[in-house]
């Protein structure tokens, strides 16, 4: 039997909007009183009362025990979401393998697994998705979310499901959400790995609260996402391409795409890589390189510190151009920056017209499980927003 396209939790489409904010605003703020969270979202306590009653009964909220109400002093009992009792599979697709994790509603991770892809089919991926969360036996996610650095199309398929081409896994145009629904059998949303990184940290990381930040990452590619005014804003490949080819010093090395002193030819993995090689007169992989630097080596402490020089250059831009003031570096390259934060910090600072403080980077950890957290983020979002 056909089976149409899945729908995220089917009690929200009795709800209002305002109800979704309630929901939002518990997950990502934490427990609080019915008079702060009507003050906050600009509610009545009565329509606060209204709106979470609903919620409450279907156990999607949750009542704290009684403390003193910070706004106005009486007893009260916080409300809360049921985190624990909601869960989401989160995967991330690569060349070569597939990393899972399941968290609960506020992204905390309960389990994970990865495997390398044996048939790089999308029927075999998806099938290989439900093996991984079948071996992770946490019973049924409420909904997943799938993030791939391929393009997710805008364009409409059979169905009007977007098309998602990924190169690196020898697909073009593959209507992978339904695919991914039948198999896993649970509503799933998908999306570009960096801009899930991205919604990750709005809510759950160092963008926490802020409106405006940007991300940017690096490690085998250099990755871009901003969020403006609580959203994050649209991007192509195109675009992000764009980016990562972005010239912060004419003449400076060379990336495979034949730009010199691009942000890739300094920042990016393989030519780092490459790069050590030459020098080294030997083959060397990222990892070693960084460990060489840190112990002194000569040829890769002066990369690493370029790389770190041109990463505060790229910063300064971003910040620049965007005026955000806060930009998060994460992927598995951030290690670079770290080694050598002087470098990073002067570049910065003399593009920033030695202006101290201010461009806040918060540096993250080099974990590459955060990128199927990612996708657990998208699934929570598509759960709480009802979209995907
Ligand atoms: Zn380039």
């Amino acid at each position: 039997m056909a089976v149409g396209p899945r729908r995220w939790g089917g009690m929200w489409d009795a709800l209002p909007d305002a109800a979704r904010s309630i929901v939002k605003e518990l997950i990502i703020h934490g427990p609080q009183s019915r008079t702060a969270l009507a003050r906050t979202l600009h509610l009545s306590t009565g329509s606060l009362t209204r709106l979470t009653k609903p919620l409450v009964d279907a156990g999607l909220l949750v009542e704290g025990e009684v403390v003193h109400d910070p706004v106005n002093g009486r007893p009260t009992r916080p409300l809360d979401v049921a985190a624990a009792e909601h869960r989401f599979l989160g995967l991330k697709l690569t060349g070569d393998r597939v990393h899972a994790v399941v968290t609960d509603l506020r992204a905390g991770v309960i389990a994970g697994r990865d495997e390398p892809i044996t048939d790089h089919s999308p029927e075999a991926v998806c099938r290989q998705a439900r093996g991984l969360l079948d071996a992770l036996a946490v019973g049924p996610p409420v909904g997943a979310g799938i993030t791939l650095g391929g393009n997710n199309r805008a364009s409409a398929g059979v169905g009007g499901e977007r098309l998602v081409d990924a190169p690196y896994l020898g697909w073009e145009q593959v209507e992978l959400k339904p695919l991914m629904e039948r198999a896993l059998g649970v509503p799933c949303a998908v999306e570009n790995d960096v801009a899930a990184l991205a919604h990750q940290h709005h809510w759950f990381g160092p963008g926490r609260g802020l409106r405006d930040f940007a991300l940017v990452t690096i490690g085998a590619g250099i990755g871009y996402a901003l969020i403006v005014h609580d959203h994050l804003v649209a991007a192509s490949e195109a675009d992000l391409g764009m980016f990562a080819h972005l010239v912060l010093r004419s003449g400076g090395p060379m990336c495979p795409e034949g730009h010199r002193g691009c942000a890739a030819a300094y920042l990016s993995s393989g030519s780092i890589e490459a790069a050590a090689a030459l020098g080294l007169r030997r083959e060397v992989g990222y990892d070693e390189v960084l460990r060489l630097a840190a112990a002194g080596d000569q040829v890769c402490l002066t990369l690493v510190r370029e790389a770190a020089h041109a990463l505060g250059r790229l910063i300064a831009l971003v910040a620049t151009v965007s005026m955000v003031k806060t930009v998060v570096l994460a992927g598995e390259g951030v290690e670079l920056a770290r080694l050598a934060k002087d470098d990073l910090d002067r570049a910065l600072a003399a593009d920033r017209r030695d202006v101290p403080g201010s461009v806040n980077v918060v540096v993250e950890a080099d974990d590459f499980r955060e990128w199927a957290r990612g996708g657990a983020v998208v699934a929570i979002q598509s759960f709480v927003t009802g979209s995907d």
